[in-house]
């Protein structure tokens, strides 16, 4: 089953403590879609500017990603340019410039009213809002976002978790939203905004995901090398989207194996910096590392080694 996704492409400008890149290719929605591209059909919500550059698109193409929502406006494409430190867990966002993404009116093209998977990656609330008013009757609707816009656009980021099942965000952004150092209260302050799971992404700590009932916690893949963070909560949530749309199921069992399926696509994406690593991995390569994810946290009925 296919996804539609809103969210930014763009160019981005990375420093960390291994190198540095001026003017690749990333954007929230750009490494949903080649993530979930694995598993799924994804139909792409979002704008780029007459500067955005065929091979791009080819690439997109390549992954079988369907662009006919892709928006090409006079003008230059997204920008955004970070720094991390030692602690790769945090992005210090240099300078955002939105440049066509603030004139952005999304158009679904025809048939996207219908899209029964539905991912909201981190752009403005508003936009978000838009597209969740023009689909019809999605089955399940997930959202992200970032300080930024719970900065910048709170009120409309509330509206839009009102609609949304699931909500992913980093454990700094949900100390932030709920205004509450301990996570599982801030957790369950965001759970009373509107949606019914939350997930938090805990960089190199992992994930911790907390319903009204339940709460799950998985490690995050254990990399001797990370190169580039940059990228990893969206990588995650095209993989644990891909995998509920593929799936359709969305039980508490499948919550569970999407978020591994999501730690794994991650774990991928921070080896080399932009989309360099989803260039070249195969589906073959994501089971292999599954697999061995589950051994990762299995301390019952183990053989000694
Ligand atoms: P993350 O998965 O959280 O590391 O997201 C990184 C991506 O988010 C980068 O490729 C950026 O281009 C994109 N990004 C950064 N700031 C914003 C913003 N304010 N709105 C939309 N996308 C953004």
């Amino acid at each position: 089953m296919s996804i539609l996704v809103v969210g930014s492409v763009a160019f981005d400008s990375v420093e960390t403590p291994f190198g540095k890149v001026e003017e690749v290719l990333g954007g929230s929605a750009t490494y949903f879609s080649t993530s979930a591209s694995f598993f799924t059909d994804v139909r792409l919500v979002a704008v780029v500017g007459e500067d955005f550059p065929p091979e791009h698109l080819n690439f997109l193409r390549s992954r079988n990603i369907d662009l006919a929502g892709l928006q090409v406006s006079a003008g230059a494409t997204f920008r955004w340019q970070g720094r991390y430190g030692f602690d790769l867990n945090e992005a210090h966002t240099l300078d955002t410039r939105l440049n066509v993404l603030e004139s952005f009116r999304p158009e679904l093209p025809e048939g996207y009213e219908e899209a029964e998977y539905v991912f909201l990656a981190n752009i403005d609330p508003e936009l978000q809002l838009d597209v969740l008013k023009k689909v019809r009757r999605p089955r399940l609707i997930a959202c992200d976002t970032m300080n930024f816009w719970i900065e910048g656009k709170r009120e409309a980021l509330l509206k839009t978790l009102r609609n949304v099942d699931i909500f992913l965000l980093n454990e700094g952004e949900a100390r932030q939203l709920a205004a509450e150092p301990n996570l599982i209260k801030a957790a369950r302050i965001i759970l009373a905004m509107g949606p019914r799971t939350v997930v938090i992404k805990r960089g190199e700590y992992g994930v911790l995901m907390v319903t009204e009932h339940a709460i799950f916690s998985a490690p995050a893949y254990p990399l001797e090398s990370v190169f580039d963070p940059t990228g990893a909560g969206d990588t995650f949530a095209g993989g644990f989207m891909g995998y509920l749309a593929a799936t359709r199921d969305e039980g508490d069992a499948a919550v569970r194996k999407a978020i591994v399926f999501g730690s794994v696509m991650a774990s991928f994406t921070v080896e080399d910096f932009s989309l360099e690593r989803l260039r070249t991995l195969s589906y073959p390569q994501i089971e292999e590392r599954y697999r061995k994810f589950k051994l990762l946290t299995e301390f019952e009925g183990i053989e000694e080694v």
